[in-house]
């Protein structure tokens, strides 16, 4: 331990770092035990009333919490005035989540509370588009989620900020894409495209991968929230995997942990999106599904490994048919062929629940979860592919029983990604209420008609309505 730092005097970081731990610890506590007095929250918190006070004022300010009279009970009357409560409020902040995926880009905004206000789902073709239309295009679509929930807004809206869920691998700290094999992108700083192109604060902006953001929802709303031991797998043309060990986010020394798709399964095996072969995503993805069913009978994106896009690389082609479709489309035709008793789609099915199984075990045996997760298109062919997968699973882990580990289904299917990152910017709020204050209008400027963008302002400069 450094002794001539420890015994420094606080410097006006420390200040700073303990008022924010202070706000937060104020929120958490209306967020747990619900409303309660200045005095109250002092007592229980063990803060000074005048620090709650001027806590208080700042919340109140940033429209977190709002004031509300304590509700005269019946068999205690008391004389005077009603005591003022301190209740949650964030009803005007907007976190906004969004997903890049192959075939489309989600947009889902939040308030505080987590209630969704705003959800939208474009089919879009980022790897034929690039990553600079693409970022144009969620530029675009978040533009239009502020501007809709601007007008529907009683109040003013304030941005908790945008998180972008990638396909791939991020470098969260510069909002790089490292590498999204799918996508064809290599290195392409999104962030900073983000920002220039729909006027967004850069530092109202997160990049994530989309499993991370996928499994932090499955822990906080999914049907098995709560579970501290989880792992998330995607569902998509792409296979990746977010691991939430003892209740935190597993992400490895450079946030590049759980790329599960890649756990190489068969070295023989099928070429994988990311140029390797035996990958378990060339196994388990949608496309291998459909391969292995017969239903890949349009052009196929290309094999091999493909050169990454980056800025100003000319766009691939990916070839017109299924992928042009949704994921979740293309995995309803696989389920109704199978419905129908077609031989092949259901030799096919249980194909794929063999390898789900194995590469399940293989994660039971080293992380030693409570329940794996299975989201996006898994949901269309659950019931075809579970018993397999689990019974394959259980004779591949060394515990007995898979250590009771479970083979689930996502409840939150293909928006899993976009709520969790949209849960993510709602944590950064909480852990620093202050923030807002920097990302708050009129500086988040609206891109579009000038009308739209100044009508748009001058609504979320008017100050904050009285509460009802
Ligand atoms: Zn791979």
């Amino acid at each position: 331990m450094n002794h001539r730092l420890a015994s420094a005097a606080p410097t006006r970081a420390d200040h700073r770092a303990v008022h924010r731990n202070n706000l937060e610890v104020v929120l958490r506590h209306l967020g747990t035990v619900g409303p309660d007095s200045r005095a109250g929250i002092a007592t229980r918190v063990g803060l000074t009333p005048s620090t709650v006070s001027r806590l208080v004022a700042e919340l109140l300010d940033l429209g977190l919490v709002r004031e509300v009279a304590d509700a005269p009970s019946s068999d205690t009357p008391r004389p005077g005035r009603p005591a003022i409560q301190l209740e949650l409020d964030g009803r005007h902040i907007l976190a906004l989540g969004a997903e890049i995926s192959v075939d489309r880009i989600t947009v889902i905004g939040t308030d505080l509370a987590g209630t969704v206000v705003y959800h939208r789902d474009r089919v879009f073709d980022a790897a034929r588009s690039g990553p600079e239309a693409t970022a144009a295009a969620v530029g675009r679509l978040c533009t239009r989620a502020v501007d809709t929930v601007v007008r529907k807004s009683p109040a003013h809206v304030t941005l908790a900020g945008l998180a972008v869920a990638v396909p791939g691998l991020v470098e969260v700290e510069t909002g790089v894409v490292t590498e999204a094999p799918n996508l064809y992108w290599r290195g392409f700083p999104f962030g900073k495209v983000l920002a220039e192109v729909s006027d967004l604060p850069p530092e109202a902006i997160v990049l994530g991968n989309d499993a991370n953001f996928a499994a932090l929802a499955e822990y906080r709303i999914g049907s098995r929230a709560g579970t501290p031991n989880l792992i998330y797998i995607t569902g998509e043309v792409g296979i990746g995997g977010g691991v939430i060990a003892a209740g935190q986010g597993l992400l490895g020394s450079h946030g590049h942990g759980g790329e599960i798709g890649h756990m190489k399964l068969d070295p023989k095996g099928a070429r994988c999106g990311c140029g390797r072969r035996g990958c378990w995503e060339a196994l388990i993805g949608l496309d291998a599904l459909l391969r292995e069913a017969g239903l890949d009978d349009e052009p196929t994106p290309p094999q091999g490994r493909r050169s990454a896009r980056t800025a100003g690389a000319p766009a691939r082609a990916t070839g017109r048919g299924p992928r042009q479709w949704s994921a979740s489309t293309r995995a309803a035709r696989v389920a109704e062929r199978a419905r129908a008793g077609d031989k092949r789609t259901l030799a096919a099915l249980e194909t794929l629940a063999r390898w789900v199984g194995i590469g399940a075990a293989n994660l039971v045996n080293i992380f030693d979860p409570q329940v794996i997760i299975l989201g996006g298109y898994f949901r269309h062919v659950a019931e075809w592919i579970l018993p397999t997968a689990r019974q394959v699973m259980v004779e591949g882990v060394l515990a007995p029983d898979a250590g009771g580990c479970e083979l689930a289904i996502s409840s939150l299917g293909f928006e899993a990604a976009a709520r969790g990152a949209a849960l993510h910017m709602i944590d950064q709020v909480i852990a620093d209420p202050a923030r807002l204050a920097v990302q708050a209008y009129p500086k988040w400027g609206v891109p579009g008609p000038a009308r739209q963008r100044d009508r748009a302002r001058r609504r979320v400069s008017e100050p904050r309505a009285a509460s009802p």
